[in-house]
C-alpha cells in the first residue's frame, strides 16, 4: 500500500476516500461536521458541494472566510448502514480522536450536525442548536452548536444563520480574528 492510498483509506475498516481535515491549520476557529457527503468525498474536502455553499455563504456574511479556517468531520467516511458494530464504534472513536486532536489549541469551534453535537456534549442538536456549549474533549473558550447546513433544506434557513451568528458574535467579542 502506498502512502497516498494509505492516507486516504480508512486504517480500520479499509473505506477508500476518506475525508481527512483540510483547510488552515494555523486559523484559531475549527469547524467540525459529521461525514463526509458525496460531493466532500469526490472533492476530499469537507464542506463543499449544495449545502456547503449555503454554509459558506452564511459564514461569509459574518466576515468568516471558510477558506481561512479549519474543517473536519467527526467520521472520516460516511458510517455505513451493513457495517459491523465494531468498525462503526471503532471507525467512530478514530475520527473523534482526529477531530479532537485538531481541535486542540483552538479559541472557537462550531460544532455542525446531530452526531458531532450529540457525541461531543451529549445534547441533543434541536436543545442546543444556536447556544454556547461545553464538552469534556474540547478546551475552546468558544464552542456552540449548530444544525446540519442540509436541515436548511428541510426547514427554514434561519436556524443556520442564527447560529453562525451567535458564533461570530462571541469571536469578536474575545476578538479572536
Ligand atoms: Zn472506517
Amino acid at each position: 500500500m502506498s502512502w497516498d492510498e494509505d492516507f486516504f483509506t480508512c486504517t480500520i475498516c479499509e473505506t477508500e476516500n476518506i475525508v481527512p481535515a483540510s483547510g488552515n491549520k494555523n486559523s484559531p476557529i475549527l469547524i467540525i461536521g459529521a461525514y463526509p457527503g458525496k460531493e466532500e468525498i469526490s472533492k476530499g474536502r469537507p464542506f463543499v458541494g449544495g449545502t456547503g455553499e449555503i454554509f459558506r455563504i452564511e459564514l461569509a456574511k459574518v466576515g468568516i472566510d471558510i477558506n481561512s479556517i479549519r474543517l473536519c468531520n467527526l467520521w472520516q467516511h460516511k458510517p455505513w448502514k451493513n457495517q459491523k458494530e465494531e468498525f462503526y464504534f471503532q471507525c467512530l472513536e478514530d475520527g473523534a480522536t482526529k477531530a479532537i486532536a485538531e481541535a486542540k489549541g483552538k479559541k472557537a469551534i462550531l460544532l455542525v450536525g446531530a452526531a458531532t453535537v450529540k457525541y461531543f456534549t451529549e445534547f441533543s442538536v434541536s436543545n442546543v442548536a444556536g447556544l454556547q456549549v461545553k464538552s469534556d474533549y474540547l478546551s475552546a473558550p468558544i464552542i456552540v452548536a449548530m444544525h446540519n447546513p442540509a436541515q436548511v433544506f428541510h426547514s427554514v434557513i434561519g436556524e443556520m444563520r442564527l447560529s453562525i451568528q451567535k458564533f461570530s458574535a462571541l469571536i469578536e467579542k474575545d476578538k479572536i480574528l
